[in-house]
């Protein structure tokens, strides 16, 4: 492990059981510049030990010597320049993420020297709103880039929409509402799918971003029903969310964006 290790954890906050926000730092090293939106490395190698809560190997264990690398989107601000913030959610069955899990602070792992990815706000021509669409950890880009300029742009609107299993799930949520109260221009809008789980009742928006959205139930957030000509909106998490939110999008004539096509639709696939 030495020889791959090569940051480490100052920081793991538990959000829930299977959802936590990490702060590495790099040994000796300079975190690289980035773009808020862009996404980052992180490894352990298949001899790290996997955490009890996570399911058993199967079929194959990775080999021990192996160096098991996932890309993260970074949480924290570009400005930010002793660490960098992770959001992370557990999948039991996975390669990576269930060694994750193990970590503590001052524990080492692996981190790409680079950060890199297309997700970032800087293609959205000035003036226009921009609409921040998350399932989960699909929150992850969005914070850093509210975190780092994002809420200086006083011309533009911004809302992010928020949706979670239950209201615990909602990691950022106290950042999100004090920025709300702060900031005229910009909106922070949680959506949970399931309300009948909640030990107090939820007085906020119930079910799935795609439907509501369907209903114009995200007007009140712009101050305006999005339309392509005033909007861009950005989604992250979740495929079925993803895919969703295209279609309906897609009949309003929202465009996703491309390299060679230029678009009101921008996407992160995280799986
Ligand atoms: C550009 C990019 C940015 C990403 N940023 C983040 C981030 O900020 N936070 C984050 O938690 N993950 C993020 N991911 C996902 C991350 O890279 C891993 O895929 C995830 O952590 C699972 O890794 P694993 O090795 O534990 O599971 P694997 O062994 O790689 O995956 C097993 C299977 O689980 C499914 N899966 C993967 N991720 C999830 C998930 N979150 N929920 C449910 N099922 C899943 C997939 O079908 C996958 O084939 C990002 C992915 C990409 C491509």
């Amino acid at each position: 492990m030495a020889k791959e290790a090569n940051a480490t954890v100052l920081q793991r906050v538990d959000v829930t059981p299977e959802l936590m926000i990490l702060r590495i730092v790099p040994d000796g090293w300079t975190l690289p510049e980035f773009t808020p939106g862009q996404f980052g490395v992180l490894g352990l190698p298949g001899s790290h030990p996997r955490h009890e809560i996570a399911d058993p190997e199967d079929p194959l264990p990775v080999p021990s010597g192996r160096l098991i690398r996932r890309a993260y989107s970074v949480a924290s601000s570009s400005q930010e320049r002793q660490y960098v913030e992770f959001y992370i959610s557990l999948v039991r069955s996975g390669a990576l993420t269930p060694r994750l899990w193990t970590l503590q602070t001052g524990d080492h792992l692996w981190m790409g020297p680079k950060f890199s990815g297309m997700f970032t706000i800087d293609r959205v021509p000035a003036g226009l709103d921009v609409l921040l669409v998350a399932t989960g950890t699909g929150l992850a880009p969005y914070m850093s880039m509210i975190r780092s300029e994002l809420l200086n742009h006083r011309e533009r609107r911004i809302g992010v929409i928020h949706g979670a299993r239950h209201s615990w799930d909602l990691g950022y949520r106290s950042e999100l509402t004090t920025l709300d109260r702060l900031f005229p221009g910009f909106h922070y809008m949680p959506i949970i799918s399931e309300p009948d789980q909640e030990p107090v009742p939820w007085g906020g928006m119930t079910g799935f971003i795609n439907e509501r959205w369907e209903e114009g139930a995200f007007a009140e957030i712009l101050g305006h029903r999005p339309t392509p000509e005033d909007t861009h909106v950005f989604l992250c998490g979740n495929p079925m969310m993803i895919e969703g939110m295209i279609e309906v999008l897609g009949r309003e004539g929202f465009v996703e964006h491309t390299k060679t096509t230029p678009g009101q639709i921008h996407l992160e696939r995280y799986w």
